[in-house]
């Protein structure tokens, strides 16, 4: 059986430094935000390449934060995409504004650029871009755009951490970038996790306060705010965990190397990494017309895969009024299409060719 993700393979390479982590913090008694989650986030900003990190409990309460520290709120609009986890459209909503989306570039299924100022009214407020399966949206353009009609970039990185753009870290680019640790994303908690970068001091000060209930000291709630803070433990081990990143990631761009190579003349679309981008394959998704029989068929030869996303948001029964089917074309039909085949780092190169064979198999029949 070859699974889609394999969490406890890479849980028994640093079993002991976890262990001597959570004690740590049993011991220390600081089991909300402390000194461990204050170090990571100077170590994950550092990585990051950003001036701050400010740790929260999940990536979605990331996103949120980031849109109301930008003073978004009811009657604003903010664009993003329609192929993504319904949290970027969950978090806007959260805000009290409105999502529009704009398709897709066929190529990266990142935002296109192109289909940017169609989308803009004077109620636009910010771009939330998705650097969706790890592979960075084209970032230049999109601030362009953000820049000749002020408007804020909010980078959704939860797929993305190590990425880069013409040679910058993605998560760095944006006026925030907003990572989740879910245990499945490249750096994962042992729990829900998430973290804002930003340059802006002003705004790393009210992202503190947000996630603390507003509060600028103890029992002083200068503003509305939420418990949307890190907990102890999860901070401890992503310290431990960002320390082989780099380590995990050349390990997914050799296996997505070697799935390029071996299915290069296979028929399948295979992902495609951008001229000056660095992809970190959060998943590594190939396309074909059979996807459905070809996910079966891998099943069969005991071998996991997952779909990333099966529908748009807008054609979610939860996410009303964003658009209706044939409205954003690319990203739709990418959803019939798309298949990610498993993809972590302690993965082996006799697994890659088993998968790749069993789908030149059935690409053959
Ligand atoms: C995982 C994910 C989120 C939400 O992160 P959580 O930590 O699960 O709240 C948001 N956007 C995208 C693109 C994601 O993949």
């Amino acid at each position: 059986m070859i699974p889609w993700i394999d969490l406890q393979a890479q849980y028994q390479t640093i079993r002991e430094d976890i262990r001597a982590a959570l004690d740590r913090v049993l011991d220390s008694g600081q089991y909300v935000l402390g000194d461990e989650v204050h170090q990571f986030e100077e170590e994950f900003a550092a990585y990051a390449g950003a001036r701050y990190g400010i740790a929260v409990n999940s990536g979605t309460s990331a996103l949120h934060l980031a849109l109301l520290a930008a003073g978004i709120g009811p009657g604003d609009e903010v664009i993003t995409v329609p192929n993504t986890f319904v949290a970027t459209v969950a978090a806007i909503q959260y805000a009290g504004a409105k999502a529009v989306l704009v398709d897709v570039d066929a190529q990266t299924l990142t935002l296109a650029p192109a289909k940017l100022e169609a989308a803009i009214t004077e109620r636009t407020k910010a771009i939330l871009p998705v650097h969706l399966y790890g592979h960075p949206a084209d970032m230049a353009p999109i601030r362009e755009v953000a820049q000749a009609h002020d408007l804020t970039v909010i980078e959704d990185a939860a797929q993305a951490h190590g990425a880069e753009y013409q040679g910058q870290r993605i998560g760095s680019i944006g006026d925030y970038g907003c990572f989740s640790f879910y245990p499945s994303k490249n750096l994962g908690a042992y729990g829900e996790a998430g973290l804002v970068t930003t340059n802006d001091d002003k705004a790393a000060e009210r992202l503190r306060m947000l996630r603390d209930w507003g509060q600028s000291r103890k029992y002083h709630h200068d503003m509305a705010g939420f418990n949307y803070r890190m907990d102890g433990f999860q901070g401890a081990v992503l310290r431990v965990k960002l320390r082989h990143l780099e380590t995990w990631t050349e390990a997914r761009r050799t296996h997505a190397a070697h799935y390029n190579e071996l299915l290069a003349d296979s028929g399948l679309m295979l992902p495609v990494e951008a001229e000056g981008c660095r992809h970190v394959y959060y998943v590594y998704v190939v396309r074909s017309e059979r996807r459905d029989a070809l996910q079966a068929h891998l099943a069969e030869q005991g071998i996991h895969s997952g779909i990333h996303y099966p529908h748009p948001v807008h054609l979610e029964q939860g996410y009303p009024g964003l658009g209706a089917a044939g409205d954003f074309p690319v990203a739709e039909a990418a959803c019939q299409q798309v298949l990610s085949i498993p993809m972590y780092p302690e993965l082996s190169a006799a697994q890659v060719e088993t998968v790749a064979t069993a789908i030149k198999d059935f690409q053959a029949s």
